[in-house]
């Protein structure tokens, strides 16, 4: 058996010192993920040239949920260009929880961002098809090429989602009242129900997050999931916008662009580096991950991953593994 990678001993660690941290909650909203076990935890992390690391139940499938919502922004700006998707759809931090009905801008009647879920499902609606199934299948592909497999929806949670989800049904009926979607809104919200829906496990998350890093390329697979010219405006509103109403101080305190998920996902990008994945169901007050927070703040620490960690910033890091190595 070769040396441990440092790397993978420091993802140990971070492991072991989090495992036992039993602080949080789990989403209660709809049957599925309130039975889950409070205890699954994995770290993962693949990189651009397509390492990966990995601890814990880095097999264990989880429903995507809100993370879900980066990639579908993704596949809207390469159909329809970063104008007509602006048109749609902001790109203004909120402040607000992010299942908010209340704020459509006051002016143009966009939804503030795509990562709260009103702007989620106005992009969702942007997915072009020629019927639902087409729609579906589509984004399915789209989600197959970051995720370098087959990928499947979880039934029951997409129908608990659908039966349960008012709240977004009704953002979706006030955006339509302003035209800011179109008149298909039972099959952009089923479409929408069906990306949170998504089944993946945390090395699919570490995978689809160094694709991001990786400029849209799949490291393993070395398929473009989405074109070069969408990553910037992808990760900028994950780095304003990402974690919920706790952006502001992730961006302060983590400072690299992710996206959190209410299945207890988050995914975090160190441009032309790395992606990492945390999955852990127990969620502080905002709906984030307990211990993927304190994971990617002390993988972010130890490594000076922080945008303005300068004036290395995060472009040493890949040189820091091999010195380790
Ligand atoms: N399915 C959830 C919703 O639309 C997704 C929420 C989330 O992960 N924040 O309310």
């Amino acid at each position: 058996m070769g040396k441990t990678h440092p790397f993978q001993a420091f993802l140990d660690r971070l492991y072991l010192k989090y495992q036992s941290l039993g602080e949080g909650k789990l989403a209660s909203y709809i049957p599925e993920l309130a039975k889950v076990n409070p205890d699954w935890f994995s770290i993962c992390a693949v990189t651009v040239d397509g390492r990966v690391f990995e601890v814990g139940n880095a097999d264990q499938l989880f429903t995507l949920q809100s993370i879900s919502k980066v990639f579908v922004y993704g596949m809207a700006l390469e159909e329809h260009g970063r104008e007509k998707v602006l048109a749609k759809v902001g790109v203004e931090p909120t402040g607000d929880p992010f299942n908010s009905i209340i704020r459509l801008d006051e002016y143009s009647k966009r939804p503030d961002n795509p990562m709260v879920n009103a702007g989620a499902i106005a992009t969702t609606s942007l997915i072009k098809g020629t019927d639902p199934a087409d729609r579906l299948n589509r984004m399915l592909a789209m989600f197959r090429r970051y995720i370098g497999h087959d990928v499947y929806i979880d039934m029951s949670v997409f129908i608990s989602e659908r039966s349960t989800g008012h709240r977004n049904r009704a953002m979706a009926h006030l955006m339509r009242h302003f035209d800011m979607i179109d008149e298909k809104i039972d099959e952009a919200l089923d479409l929408y129900f069906q990306q949170c829906s998504l089944m993946v496990n945390c090395r699919d998350l570490a995978v689809m997050a160094a694709t991001l890093a990786n400029k849209g390329v799949n490291p393993i697979t070395g398929d473009r999931a989405v074109s070069a010219h969408c990553i910037r405006d992808i990760l900028s509103v994950m780095y304003t916008c990402g974690m919920y109403n706790y952006a502001g101080q992730w961006a302060y305190q983590v400072g690299i662009p992710a996206k959190s998920g209410v299945s207890g996902g988050i995914i975090a990008i160190v441009p032309n580096q790395i992606g990492i994945a945390v999955f852990s169901p127990l969620l502080d007050a905002h709906g984030n991950s307990v211990r993927g927070i304190k994971v990617c703040e002390a993988l972010s620490q130890h490594f000076e991953l922080h945008m303005f960690d300068l004036p290395m910033g995060c472009s040493h890091f890949l040189q820091t593994l091999e010195n380790e190595a």
